[in-house]
């Protein structure tokens, strides 16, 4: 009645099914575990299995890469705020930069 399937990983701190720890990890489960990969979320086997996914399939590393410099960005934007002054500032140099070069 109230039981309801929990949505997670199976094989989460357990010994057993390593049968599966030899296996080749999909295009599909890379890219859902890149969030958790990025976070340093999973178990050291996971990781493995991802890192090489990552070494032998170029569109996840695209994928990947694409994450991580999002990633920095936005951590780097988050620790030092800038101020409103500085922006405008640069805003307003570049659009002058911009303008005296279309000419
Ligand atoms: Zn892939």
């Amino acid at each position: 009645m109230g039981e309801r399937a929990v949505p997670g990983d199976p094989a989460a701190g357990s010994g057993h099914g390593s049968d599966r720890a030899a296996g080749f990890v999909g295009c599909d489960e890379t890219i859902e575990r890149l969030y958790s990969y990025l976070d340093g979320e999973l178990t050291e086997q996971r990781r493995l299995e991802i890192t090489r996914h990552l070494d032998l399939c170029g569109p996840c590393v695209g994928a990947y890469g694409f994450e991580a410099e999002l990633r920095k960005v936005i951590a780097s934007r988050c620790k030092e705020r800038v101020p409103e002054a500085l922006i405008e500032r640069v805003a307003k140099a570049l659009q002058a930069e911009t303008i005296r070069q279309a000419n």
